[in-house]
């Protein structure tokens, strides 16, 4: 399991599905920048970022929520809010935080992980149950339940909200709290239906990534109770994460909060259109009932070319850029630089592609 294999040419690809970070501010989402009312944000001075903050707390449903620079931030911060050096975290193998955190869990919550295999990145209470530890001086202590809505390696698998309420129910019963990175969990939101808050009503903390899907530069909030976010407050500043006239970037978040949230239905559609386009082919294996959300993994070792090898050719020979995930499998990834246009483009270089092969 590897990160994306980014293409090494630096020209921009003609359709870029190698990730929805790749996504710039739009117009209007940089007038909003650009008009941003600021002030000191360490001191609680900014008002954007206050505005932000609020928007966020309720979306959320919590008491309050805190602006980070970055998504890794809002699971470091929270894990360390949790979690005393030396106790364990139960997360999923395929998660975010084991694999693309540079072992942040490790290096700056000082947690153990104990990874479960989910289907999809979404577990069970069982299995949650199945790596509980008895509570002697000898074991790490169990303190937290990680969860990831939507699960990036899962293919942007949505978890349904019965399973959430189930593995949070084993994880309180032997005295877990439970945390949801919500990287995309508005993805999750306006493909499934569930609210925001209902799905962080199952749990004691969770965030949302601005960067991603919703098209911000930079940054991520971070909510949960008053108490919870003084300490992780506390962190922000010991991480390194406080800053001064953040307005300027928070502005972006308001922006996308209230322009770019509805739109991910476009993503979705987009990314089944893609898997669709594909699905007849031999050689590629493709799963268009399991595209959730704005990911399409799709295999291509019955072509005969590896993965990277297959990423490589689509951006050369087509200025599309699909990141390779492993050996046989790639991953595209819809967003809002991405047009109905694009996906066909992206369609034909796929088969164009494979039938070279
Ligand atoms: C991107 C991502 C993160 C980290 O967010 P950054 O803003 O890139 O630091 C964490 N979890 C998941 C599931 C992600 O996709």
């Amino acid at each position: 399991m590897a990160a994306p294999t980014a293409t090494t040419s630096i020209a921009r690809p003609r359709v870029d599905l190698y990730s929805d970070t790749v996504s710039r501010p739009t117009d209007g989402m940089r007038r909003a920048i650009a008009e941003a009312e600021v002030g000191n944000e360490q001191a609680g001075e900014d008002p954007t970022v206050n505005r932000l903050q609020a928007m966020v707390a309720e979306l959320l449903g919590k008491e309050m929520a805190l602006f980070l620079p970055s998504g890794t931030m809002c699971n470091e911060i929270a894990y360390r809010v949790w979690c005393d050096h030396g106790d364990e975290i139960i997360l999923d193998a395929t998660s975010h935080a084991l694999h693309f955190e540079t072992g942040g869990p490790g290096a700056l919550a000082g947690v153990m992980t104990r990874p479960v295999s989910g289907d999809r990145g979404i577990f069970t209470g069982a299995q949650v149950e199945a790596v509980i530890r008895p509570k002697t001086r000898h074991a790490p202590r169990q303190k937290l339940v990680s969860i990831e809505n939507t699960a990036n390696l899962g293919g942007g698998a949505i978890w349904p909200l019965e399973q959430v309420a189930d593995v949070a129910a084993v994880a309180r019963a032997h005295g877990m709290r439970v945390h949801m990175d919500g990287a995309r969990l508005l993805n999750a939101v306006v493909a499934s239906g569930i609210s925001a808050a209902r799905f962080a009503a199952e749990v004691d903390s969770a965030w949302i990534d601005l960067s991603k899907g919703l098209g911000c530069p930079i940054g991520g909030v971070l909510a949960g109770s008053a108490a919870f976010i003084e300490e992780a407050w506390r962190f922000k500043h010991q991480f390194g994460g406080a800053m001064r006239q953040a307005g300027i970037v928070a502005a972006a978040g308001v922006y996308a909060l209230e322009h770019h949230v509805d739109r991910l239905a476009d993503d979705h559609t987009r990314a089944k259109r893609l898997a669709d386009g594909i699905a007849d082919l031999r050689d590629i294996a493709v799963d268009a009932n399991r595209v959730d959300t704005n990911m399409v993994y799709f295999d291509v070792s019955g072509t005969g070319v590896d993965g990277p090898e297959f990423s490589r050719r689509l951006m050369a020979e087509h200025q599309v850029r699909i990141g390779a995930m492993s050996a046989s499998s790639l991953r595209a990834v819809t967003h809002l630089d991405v047009d109905d246009r694009d996906i066909e483009t992206a369609i034909a270089a796929i088969r164009a592609v494979t039938a070279e092969a």
